[in-house]
């Protein structure tokens, strides 16, 4: 026998009379497939039923806590915890049985990571409840107590949960853990939970939830302390549920709004906001590869595959690991691969700082760019995909498209090959644009193994499906986005009309790399042995 070196797990359910629900609960976390070591802690909160007694029975280790709330029975637990890591969920959520090797291989992925959390799905409710809770609970931004996990040493470091918090001591405790390091939300990451809460009384729930992550943000502090009282049996139904009518409409318009608004900002294909390519209307079976946040230490081995099956992908490059890694952005370029921007830093909330900001992390990235290629970069993709009105507005005016994607295996959550394989296979349509990374922000060394490993058999499976690889710009005139085209390096300028383009285009490999810009469509520059450099002012 090895002993494993996994960290060692404790898993803390606070309980207050929960008997109905609790065994079921207990179950699931004894079953996992987490092969280290780990324990299960309940905090008996006070219970006046057999809740306790249920943990014993199961071999499930008690701490009582004799003071009354939610956020006394997590600091019990959490002091009680022997484990380097800490999970925690609760009495009516059922986890899935890799919940803890998940949790354990999103915190110990990477070393800045201090803290984890998924998302829930609802098994009790009716089903517009369910699907809305789904709706929501997947927009969510903070670690959500019922299924998340931490080092301890952060919890620690941070003096652990406020003692006066207790509806979004969750949130709270996850803000200040924020100033340690990165907290994971792992939307894949569902465990199954009860509506009790909202079936109960679902407004006054949303509101108290919605106002408290208002508040958490905007003020740091949360804007109710207590949940409204729902400790009543798990199958009683909605016909207890009280609100004023204004208090309903008042509540469902800002759930309108606030999905809208994230919709617009976060969906790939969103237009909302203002034009962004995530695909194009084709008829013949084209898909275009791109990856994003290199060039990095895995970008050779990319473009050798690429090199191997004579494919061309786009890249949309970091402007500080162009800096860092020249030779590869300038092997992108000559092996006739498209290069776009993706900011210089690769800032996490880039869609919400100001135009100003946002103009210097472009051009610093662009500046960048044409060091190192020659090219000046026409594309552009937000980080993350995340975008505002503004944001838009100005690469556009700045004579950028701006490109999203409609194929996202999630490859930065480093799945295994096979998995990336498979969803991109099951998502890729003609006309389609694919997000690969080959690279991970301006981390040196990115885990991006798994993607590089994926790369030859996605390219096999989708030829052999009758697919042709083009790049962005090869990609753009069949996307009905009024663009015009002009190849912007080492040509001559002259008039042509639109269709001749699009033939020279077929023939683009030679060329080091097609731009786009908002250019009056009779120009566009032609094949000459001189550089001439037109400002785009001037035409
Ligand atoms: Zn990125």
């Amino acid at each position: 026998m090895t002993m494993s070196t996994k960290p060692f797990v404790s898993v803390i359910v606070p309980v207050y009379n929960e008997e109905y629900v609790l065994a079921d609960c207990l179950t699931a976390l004894q079953q996992q497939d987490y092969d280290g070591r780990y324990e299960i802690i309940v905090v008996n909160n006070a219970c006046t039923d057999r809740s306790p007694a249920i943990a014993r029975a199961v071999g499930v280790r008690v701490v009582d806590e004799p003071r009354k709330g939610y956020v006394h029975a997590l600091r019990a637990g959490f002091a009680a915890a022997l484990g380097e890591i800490i999970a925690c969920t609760d009495a009516d959520t059922l986890v899935p049985p890799d919940w803890l090797s998940r949790l354990v291989a999103g915190l110990t992925a990477r070393p800045d990571v201090v803290a984890i959390s998924g998302v829930f799905a609802f098994h009790d409710g009716p089903t517009w409840l369910r699907l809305a809770g789904r709706m929501v609970s997947h927009l969510n931004w903070g670690l959500a107590g019922g299924n998340m996990a931490m080092w301890r040493w952060a919890y620690q470091a941070v003096q652990g949960f406020d003692p006066t918090v207790n509806l979004g001591a969750d949130r709270e405790l996850g803000m200040r853990l924020r100033r340690l390091g990165q907290i994971v939300i792992n939307r894949r990451l569902v465990a199954s939970t009860s509506l009790r809460r909202f079936q109960v009384a679902f407004w006054p729930s949303l509101w108290r939830y919605l106002m408290n992550d208002l508040w958490l943000t905007l003020f740091h502090r949360p804007r109710f302390y207590a949940f409204p009282d729902i400790r009543l049996p798990p199958r009683r139904r909605l016909s207890t549920l009280k609100l004023s009518r204004a208090g309903a409409l008042l509540t469902a318009l800002l759930v309108a709004v606030l999905g809208l608004f994230i919709f617009s900002a976060e969906g790939p294909g969103a237009q909302i906001f203002g034009p962004v390519l995530a695909r194009v209307r084709a008829d013949q079976p084209v898909i275009a590869l791109t990856f994003d946040d290199g060039p990095s230490s895995y970008t050779a081995q990319v473009l050798d595959i690429l090199a191997r099956y004579q494919v061309k992908a786009t890249f949309f490059v970091i402007g500080r690991n162009v800096e860092q890694y020249p030779d590869l952005a300038r092997r992108i370029v000559a092996e006739g691969h498209a290069i776009g921007n993706h900011t210089y830093s690769h800032p996490l909330w880039a869609a919400m700082e100001t135009s100003r900001h946002v103009e210097r992390e472009l051009d610093r990235a662009a500046t960048a760019i044409q060091a190192a290629t020659g090219i000046v970069p026409t594309l552009f993709r937000p980080p993350h995909g995340w975008r505002s009105p503004w944001m838009i507005r100005l690469a556009r005016s700045k004579g950028y498209e701006v490109v999203t994607w409609s194929v996202s295996p999630d490859d930065w959550q480093r799945p295994p090959s096979q998995v990336i394989v498979e969803r991109v296979l099951r998502q890729a349509r003609p006309g389609a644009i694919i997000l690969l990374h080959d690279g991970l922000e301006t981390k040196v060394g990115p885990p991006v193994q798994n993607t590089v490993a994926a790369l030859p058999t996605i390219i096999e499976e989708l030829q052999a499906r009758g697919y042709r690889f083009v790049t962005i710009p090869e990609l753009m005139p069949q996307s009905g986005i009024p663009s015009r085209f002009w190849i912007e390096y080492g040509y001559n300028v002259c008039e042509m009309p639109h269709k001749a383009f699009d033939d020279h285009i077929a023939d683009a490999n030679r060329i080091p790399s097609v731009c786009i810009r908002s250019l009056p469509e009779s120009y566009m520059r032609l094949p000459n042995e001189c550089v001439l450099s037109i400002s785009i002012d001037h035409l």
